[in-house]
């Protein structure tokens, strides 16, 4: 989408920050912080730009913690038949998933190639379904296909359970963005 005014010297054009597209001062007058770089005073952006920046600036200020802090999971890997407890976090420079328990894992984001939730209690008319965990598909660097990891909250009903349901909020909400942004 880009702006189809005609420029002169009194219609002026401006740079939207984000997707460096010319608009007119109508089309690009938003001025949104644009963390992912380094803007953290608001530039200007174009109005479909500043829609997805207010949704990054929401989740830099949310979500991002949580995913740092991490929560515990019944951890599945691949065609395992078993699970293991294993705290899952996002890294400090926010390129793995690290999962820790008896065995150690480090999934590289970038490899992760679909987040799905996994819900439980959905029934027509029964309102908005559980969010009980989640499956990531990914691939391992020199290997063929793709990886499956599967986390799951606990059941009981208690403070890690609370954490482990907002981690996978968040980690929702982040493939999200990421998928935005690998699109445009
Ligand atoms: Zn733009
Ligand atoms: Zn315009």
């Amino acid at each position: 989408m880009q702006c189809d005014t005609k420029f002169d010297f009194i219609t002026r054009k401006h740079h939207c920050r984000r997707c460096g597209r010319c608009f007119c001062d109508r089309c690009c007058s938003e001025k949104v912080p644009l963390r992912r770089m380094c803007f953290v005073d608001p530039v200007r952006q174009c109005a479909a730009c500043a829609l997805l920046s207010h949704r990054e600036a929401e989740f830099y200020d949310k979500q991002l913690k949580v995913l740092l802090s991490g929560a515990t999971f019944h951890v599945t890997l691949g065609n395992s038949e078993k699970s293991e407890t294993m705290v899952c976090r996002l890294s400090n420079n926010q390129r793995y998933l690290i999962l820790g328990g008896d065995s150690h894992h480090e999934i590289e984001i970038a490899n992760i190639s679909t987040v799905q939730i996994v819900t439980e209690g959905f029934a027509p008319g029964a309102g908005s379904a559980r969010v009980t965990g989640m499956c990531l598909q990914y691939t391992v660097p020199g290997a063929e296909g793709t990886t499956q990891l599967r986390l799951m909250a606990g059941e009981d009903a208690n403070a890690s359970k609370r954490q482990a349901t907002a981690w996978l909020a968040a980690m929702h909400k982040a493939a999200k963005l990421l998928y935005e942004s690998r699109d445009q």
